[in-house]
């Protein structure tokens, strides 16, 4: 039997369906769900190829009519153009108020069609079906839809929450390996938040969770889920100031720099910047005298266990400074950070010195 993790939010709750085998039967889970017997599909051309034909089939076996759009993949597609295009398309389709999205792909998926149903008719019902691992344990849960502007990433979107999530584990088997690993990075990062047992479970069961469809595999994602569930359920909106969704950008300032700096989607993936990140997260915090430095060690020797960056020679320190500063999440001109006291003690502070932020960064 698949699991289920739900999330309880103020108006509404939803289930995350997490197991193997469940994109066969993907027409029967979400089938009691749906508010008519119709949906639009959004997908890319990857997926498209090697996903699609089986979601349709089994939604065909359990009489849903279905209809599918299918975009480029890959970061650019998150843009206005390819939006207005989408939404363009599901209207020419006569959806209507009860027609239910479904994103079938990655977290650009995710983002650009749950985007596309919070806008078109003013909110379209929306079901995730992340076929990434980074999607299956962080971005379809939560709610957060948008593309990128000229101005930056992720400046344009809605708070709009799927009405189901299937993360079918199976999929993953024809993720290639370096966006695996990227994925398993925000697993390791739900470990490092709040639960130093989870994270040390991630140490011993790393091997198995990178290879194959394991149990261990649906444990994690299972774990990382209810994780980020109960963070959501408690900050729907991200409103609290202190901790709450906040917390989930643990590792995130340094890897959003990072990632602005070479290029979203060029250089580094994200899963990759953001283990980079962890590390220097780490290590400003023993700086600051909130943490043992060995945690710094101990993460950096497991990360690069699994096969994920650590550390880049010659950061551009000041060009990684500016970028932080223009980070949407920068309140009052002050340096928002995630620092920890200890693995599994994550926590918000609104006043890093800078030059502490420097000096990580050289050393
Ligand atoms: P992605 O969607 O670009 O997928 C990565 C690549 O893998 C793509 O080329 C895709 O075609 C391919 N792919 C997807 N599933 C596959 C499969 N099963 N087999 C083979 N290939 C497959 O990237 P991603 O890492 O999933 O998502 C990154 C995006 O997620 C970013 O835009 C980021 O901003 C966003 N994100 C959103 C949230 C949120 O809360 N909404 C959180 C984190 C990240
Ligand atoms: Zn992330």
């Amino acid at each position: 039997a698949p699991r289920r993790v739900s999330v309880q939010l103020s108006q509404s709750r939803y289930e995350v369906v997490i197991g193997s085998q469940l994109l066969t039967r993907a027409g029967a889970l979400i089938a009691p769900v749906l508010p008519q017997p119709r949906c639009v599909i959004v997908t890319d051309e990857t997926v498209a190829s090697l996903h699609l034909a089986t979601l349709q089939n089994s939604l065909t076996e359990v009489g849903v009519s279905h209809d599918a759009i299918v975009v480029p993949p890959g970061e650019a597609s998150k843009s206005l153009r390819t939006w207005a295009d989408l939404v363009d398309k599901l209207l020419a389709q006569k959806v209507d108020r009860h027609t239910t999205v479904i994103a079938l792909g990655g977290g650009v998926v995710g983002d650009l069609a749950g985007f596309a149903a919070a806008s078109t008719l003013r909110g379209l019902p929306f079901i995730q079906i992340p076929t990434t691992l980074l999607a299956q344990v962080d971005s379809s849960v939560g709610g957060k839809t948008g593309i990128n502007s000229p101005h930056g990433k992720n400046l344009i979107g809605a708070f709009h929450q799927p009405i189901m999530v299937l993360a079918d584990t199976s999929v993953l088997a024809t993720l290639p390996p370096r966006e695996r690993r990227s994925g398993y990075a925000e697993i390791v990062k739900a470990g490092l938040i709040a639960d130093a047992a989870f994270y040390e479970w991630c140490e011993a069961h790393a091997p198995a969770m990178l290879d194959e469809d394991s149990h261990a595999l649906a444990e994690a994602v299972e774990r990382a889920v209810r994780f980020k569930a109960q963070v959501v359920g408690d900050d729907e909106r991200e409103t609290k100031t202190n901790n709450g969704r906040a917390l989930l950008n643990l590792g995130h300032t340094f890897a959003h720099a990072l990632e602005a700096e070479t290029g979203y989607g060029q250089g580094l993936l994200h899963g990759e910047a953001v283990a980079v990140g962890l590390v220097l997260a780490t290590h400003l915090s023993a700086a600051l005298g909130h943490c043992p430095q060995e945690d710094t060690s101990r993460i950096a020797a497991h990360l690069r266990s699994a096969g994920l960056p650590t550390q880049i020679a010659q950061l551009p320190v000041e060009r990684l400074l500016g970028h932080m500063k223009q980070d949407k999440k920068m309140r009052g001109g002050r340096l928002h950070f995630v620092l920890t006291r200890g693995i599994g003690q994550a926590f918000t502070s609104s006043d890093v010195p800078e030059e502490a932020v420097r000096a990580t960064m050289l050393a």
